[in-house]
């Protein structure tokens, strides 16, 4: 807590020490003997003191004096007038594209509630997720989200009795949310439920599970996790507090109809905004019900592997993103789109097609592109100021900037307005066209709160632009307490009263000309200041000529200052003007205020529509820059491309000038075969750049992106997944190999035929046989029960022999040259398995001495001729793996087929089944 005391704010005990630490501030001690530490910030740069804690996740109270020191003998009454927390607070700072999520989960018979808000923009969405793998699925998608705080019930989860306890694990830094002001205050005054508290308090904390499940996947990034109490996640508290706030009748409308879950995740959110005091939430006039199905699934893991939205590696470079790649928008709204159409690409057609046909036509368009994009320079954030006008931390500059963007949206439309597609007629035009298309897509989005708006074009709202620049000067000054702020001729009174200071200013210059000329005193001047308001100033020399109808006020070392009636006469009309011209001022600017709020809606209308229109645009540019080609996209259960590129690693060697990127192709159909392809060769040879190449292009198609390929075509895709690579998680104490089998455990449990599976170097984390199996099986299941759409990188030679028995699954291999100098990767991707000698070939290269070599030459023959005769000889599938991986086996299979049975006593015959066991077992 920071309490203000005098020019500064301090904090004391623990909060003392935490904030000395994480601000590097010196600690301090009220007393003597040190036993109560302190530090402090001053109150003029708290500000920036305040966020630096908030990144580092840390909620905060802001107490401030409430009565003025000076006026009283006892105490300052104090009290807490702000709470900031990282999900509610607006850090300046964020970053454009980011946005700023505060989510709240819930469990209500085993179905979980999840709602998200992003306080900054206005954006509220919530969703559900039931069944077995619900759990799951919500850790997974805040996963995916990485909100900033996490907002759930003090008890646990609500409804977890039935067999899910412990749904959150446990976490450093947790802590309920007690002393919060509010509603959550006031409860406590009632002495059951302060004792309630108290006693919860000493619990640890939430029944929490298991740190090391994967349930908490999605949970471990989440720095700040904020305890409320039970019954405010309950139905009959939340769910009218909702309706109430986005004053409606039924939540039916929204699409929460039946989301009774979803509906207590959103209220206890708004619940927590008021708790905190965030003040006006006028902004956030719409909850969006959203469900996973519609869009291309991307699972938390896949959307690290692929490295969509950030580097693999915290402290790469950024560069190595597909959201770097494909960022090249005009707005911050754009930015935010795109990211988030990246996390969730659509899985619908037509909608997709709809994208690609718009990004065709402004492709093909040079000029018509060039001048939409021109139109959408210098738009800034429009939900971001709005946010800011509807927390009422908008000065008078920020109001002209929202004036600057709205300024921009009629050439916007009528950018977009020269375009054919359906798409950019629907974005962009009158509306009317577009009805049915309008109709369509609330069906399935739900989106709740613009009937009128969603119907209807696109509104540049010119008559907001003329609101705002008739009322507000040109150039206003930052702070509406600097006066001047409101344009001449909006308020008559308001005129007058400068007019009215003007004179008076005017009369006090004609005053000191006069007096000087009285006097002689040609150094007398007239002056202000806050504590005498105005005086007559004269030099000490020059004292005894100041005639006698002068009062003498204040005496300085070398000036005397001095008044009359006169004086005092216009003081009080100047002054008085000035405090009433204030008050109008600020009058005007609040009903401006509150005249923006009320078109919040269409704003957000229409800065949801320059987000699609940039984006789109974007995608238009970068087809044309870089040559990208329309993916032919339909139902099917092909994925097939040719001549196609990695549009990250071919940007990258562009930039570098590190060589030209060698296309490859894919072939690969779900229903007809090959379904599943097998790719082997050296490290180093391209096959993980492949894998996440085929992914990356789907990604891409299913946004509505064209994609770097002389041809594509993809049948939908429902969900990517992905296990690419050795991703160590040591820091939380799960080995590589457990974590892999998890990953690879949700993908068998999960995938359909209609998925595309990539699987990087499986097995790699254990012994070569254990590893070699699992690996083995996992083909043969994905195979023979799945038919995803896969492609399957490994080391493992052995695995190619799959082919002879697996009729849709098909051999690729990287190839390479060798040459004197060493090897040239040649980075094409073609039919075959790899040459198994390679190892050696590369040893021999290095150096091994001759006889080395060709003894592991010997031996590899040795082992390739028995291995492939096994597998040739195994017709049956059980016996085939046993016998191709545990030579032990095979041995008790040849003693097997030695004994003579009908000489066998039943002694002989159970001591022989007895060492056969010992000898399995080893
Ligand atoms: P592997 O997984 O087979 O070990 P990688 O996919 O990691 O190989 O690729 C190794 C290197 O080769 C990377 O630096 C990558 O940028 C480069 N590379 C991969 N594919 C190509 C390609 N088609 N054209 C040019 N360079 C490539
Ligand atoms: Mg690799």
């Amino acid at each position: 807590m920071f309490c203000r005391i005098g020019d500064f704010y301090e904090l004391f005990y623990d909060d003392a020490i935490t904030a000395a630490r994480e601000l590097q501030l010196t600690l301090t001690a009220r007393d003597k003997e040190k036993k109560q530490p302190m530090c402090g910030v001053p109150y003029h740069s708290a500000e920036g003191y305040f966020q630096r804690l908030l990144r580092k996740g840390y909620r905060l109270a802001v107490c401030e004096q409430m009565e003025d020191p000076k006026q009283t003998k006892t105490i300052v009454r104090r009290e807490v007038t702000r709470v900031l927390t990282p999900g509610t607070a607006m850090d300046p700072s964020l970053g454009a594209e980011q946005s700023n999520y505060l989510a709240s989960v819930v469990v209500l018979d085993k179905c979980v509630g999840l709602a998200l808000l992003d306080l900054s923009t206005g954006e509220f969405r919530a969703t559900e997720f039931s069944g077995a793998g619900g759990w799951a699925e919500a850790a997974d998608e805040l996963g995916r989200v990485k909100p900033v705080e996490l907002v759930y019930a003090q008890g646990g989860l609500l409804g977890t009795s039935r067999g899910s306890s412990g749904l959150l694990p446990t976490h450093r830094g947790e802590t309920a949310m007690n002393g919060a002001p509010g509603d959550l205050g006031r409860r406590k005054e009632d002495g059951r439920a302060a004792h309630d508290a108290h006693l919860r308090r000493d619990e640890t904390a939430p029944k929490m599970g298991n740190p090391d499940s994967d349930e908490g996947t999605g949970l471990d990034g989440i720095r700040t996790k904020t305890a409320l109490e039970d019954w405010v996640f309950t139905a009959d508290y939340a769910v009218p507090l909702l309706r109430n706030h986005l004053r409606v009748q039924s939540l039916d409308g929204m699409g929460l109809g039946g989301h009774e879950s979803a509906a207590i995740a959103a209220g206890a959110l708004l619940h927590y905004m008021r708790a905190t005091k965030q003040g006006g939430l006028e902004h956030v006039d719409g909850l969006r019900f959203y469900e996973r199905s519609t869009c291309l699934e991307l699972d938390a893991v896949s959307v690290r592997n692929l490295e969509l939205i950030e580097p693999l590696f915290s402290g790469e470079s950024a560069q190595t993103t597909l959201f770097y790649t494909l960022d090249a928008c005009c707005t911050p709204m754009g930015k935010r789109l795109l990211r988030s159409t990246l996390l969730r690409p659509s899985n619908r057609l037509e909608e997709i097609e709809a994208r690609l046909d718009a990004v065709g036509e402004a492709t093909a368009d040079l000029r018509k592109r060039e001048e939409l994009r021109r139109s959408m320079n210098g738009v800034l954030d429009l939900e971001r100021l709005l946010g800011r006008v509807a927390v009422d931390s908008a000065g008078p500059r920020e109001v002209m900037a929202l004036a600057g963007t709205l300024g921009c949206l009629p050439g916007i439309r009528a950018a977009v307005g020269v375009f054919e597609a359906g798409l950019w007629r629907e974005l962009g035009g009158d509306g009317r066209a577009s009805h049915d298309a309008h109709l369509r897509r609330d069906e399935t989005a739900s989106e709740m709160g613009h009937p009128v708006a969603a119907s209807g074009g696109f509104d540049a709202m010119e008559d907001l632009h003329e609101m705002i620049v008739q009322t507000i000067v040109d150039e206003p000054p930052v702070s509406l307490a600097d006066g001047g702020v409101i344009r001449a001729g909006v308020d008559a009174e308001l005129d007058e009263l400068r007019e009215l200071s003007r004179s008076g200013r005017q009369a006090l210059a004609a005053i000191e000309e006069r007096e000087r000329q009285r006097t002689g005193i040609g150094s007398l001047k007239v002056r202000f200041n806050s504590v005498f308001g105005y005086y007559l100033e004269v030099t000490k020399a020059n004292a005894k000529a100041v005639p006698a109808d002068y009062e003498r006020k204040q005496t300085l070392v070398n000036a005397e200052r001095f008044t009359t009636p006169e004086l005092k006469e216009y003081e009080t009309k100047i002054l008085t003007a000035q405090e009433r011209s204030g008050e109008i001022e600020r009058r005007l600017f609040a009903e401006l205020r509150r005249q923006l709020l009320d078109a919040a809606k269409r704003m957000r209308e229409t800065a949801r529509r320059v987000a699609e229109i940039d984006m789109l645009a974007c995608f238009a540019h970068l087809a044309a820059l870089r040559g990208w080609v329309r993916p032919d996209v339909d139902a099917s259960g092909v994925l097939e491309f040719i001549g196609a590129r990695h549009p990250v690693v071919e940007r990258r060697m562009e930039e570098s000038g590190g060589g030209r990127f060698v296309p490859n192709a894919v072939h690969l159909d779900a229903d007809a075969g090959p379904a599943v392809l097998l790719i082997t060769g050296p490290n180093m040879g391209g096959k993980s750049t492949y894998l996440r190449q085929s992914a990356l292009l789907v990604v891409m198609a299913q946004c509505g992106c064209f994609v770097p390929a002389e041809r594509m075509r993809l049948g939908l895709v429902d969900r990517i997944y992905t296990r690419i690579g050795a991703s160590d998680n040591v820091a939380r104490g799960r080995s590589t190999f457990m974590v892999e089998m998890t990953e690879t455990a949700a993908i068998l449990n999960t995938a359909t035929n209609r998925s595309l599976v990539l699987l990087d170097e499986m097995g790699r984390g254990t012994a070569t046989y254990d590893g070699l199996s699992l690996a083995w099986a996992t083909v043969e299941h994905l195979h023979d029960r799945i038919g995803a759409r896969t492609l399957f990188a490994t080391h493992y030679h052995e695995l190619t022999l799959l082919a002879e028995r697996l009729s849709r699954l098909k051999n690729l291999r990287v190839t390479v040259k060798e040459a004197p100098s060493g090897i040239v990767f040649l980075h094409t991707v073609e039919a075959g398995a790899a040459s198994k000698s390679y190892g050696i070939e590369v040893a021999r290269l290095a150096g091994l001495p001759g006889a080395v070599i060709s003894r592991a030459r010997e031996v590899l023959k040795l082992h390739e001729r028995a291995e492939t005769q096994q597998v040739r000889e195994a017709a049956p599938m059980q016996q085939m793996q046993m016998t191709m991986f545990t030579p032990l086996s095979q041995r008790i299979v040849d003693r097997l087929g030695e004994v003579d049975v009908d000489g066998l006593t039943p002694r002989e015959a159970l001591n022989l089944l007895a060492e056969l066991q010992r000898e399995l077992k080893g």
